[in-house]
């Protein structure tokens, strides 16, 4: 009677501590049943909230959880003035921070979303219910993915500062399987029908910067880019270049670049 795939969309939320009793019950009993798949991928979910160093226990309400979450960005904040324990450098500790506030974007909006499926439920709308899931799912996995990028000791992390302006750097993590995250913090809002958009300059003289993908910093200035697949690889590759384009981007820079950051 009981169907993994009803499960697996819970299982994030599950290893955050998230879920409501009944869906944690029910999962529980999966899992004691014996099920190695969604056990696996509990266990995987589990590494990655553990990565972020915040495992939540699994009686938290979500207003807690959403809480340890908080207290884990303004730590963050707050240990970026405080000198950092031996124990823990403070470039990692600077990268756990940024993951867990894409997660705790992330978690705020399904948090949102729940509260308006218990609304749509009781309106009978199922497959709206469905979609949107299916939808926040789709976020998550992404989340995921850039929280994988920023916390693996194997990413490269590499600097882009700024060329001729006064606008704050720019920090990449580039992960040679998974791809790239680069994040930004107040950075200065590109005009109206303006984005930035990544550049790879090629180690190989004289050839042309390869286009990757746009972004805008939201109205706070927060920037995250994540490109999951790029069009060349590290070994090839001099520097990042970010510039400002046209909405859909360019086939070759059309300004000059605003961050440059060596590969190396
Ligand atoms: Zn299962």
């Amino acid at each position: 009677m009981n169907n993994c795939e009803q499960f697996r969309e819970l299982i994030e939320a599950y290893a955050l501590g998230a879920l409501d009793t009944d869906e944690r019950t029910s999962l529980d009993t999966h899992l004691d049943s014996g099920c190695v798949d969604c056990r696996k991928a509990v266990e995987e979910a589990r590494t990655l909230v553990s990565h972020l160093a915040y495992l939540a226990p699994q009686q938290a309400p979500p207003s807690l959880l959403k809480e340890r979450l908080m207290q884990m960005v303004r730590a963050e904040t707050a240990a970026a003035r405080r000198p950092v324990p031996f124990f823990f450098p403070r470039a990692k500790w600077a990268w756990l921070g940024t993951a867990a506030m894409i997660v705790l974007t992330v978690y705020l909006g399904w948090d949102a979303q729940r509260s308006r499926d218990e609304a749509r439920r009781a309106k009978n709308n199922a497959s709206e219910v469905q979609r949107d899931r299916q939808r926040l799912q789709e976020q998550l996995a992404l989340a995921q993915r850039e929280v994988s990028i920023l916390a693996d000791p194997a990413s490269l992390r590499i600097t882009l500062r700024p060329q001729n302006t006064q606008a704050p750097v720019l920090e990449c993590a580039w992960h040679p399987e998974l791809g790239i995250v680069l994040t930004g913090q107040h950075i200065p809002v590109p005009a109206e029908g303006r984005v930035l958009q990544l550049w790879l300059i090629p180690k190989t003289p004289g050839a042309r910067p390869l286009p990757s993908r746009t972004a805008r910093p939201d109205v706070s200035g927060k920037l995250v880019l994540s490109v999951f697949s790029l069009p060349t690889v590290m070994g090839k590759t001099k520097a990042l270049a970010i510039t400002e384009e046209p909405p859909s981007g360019s086939a070759q820079p059309t300004t000059a670049p605003i961050w440059v950051g060596g590969v190396s």
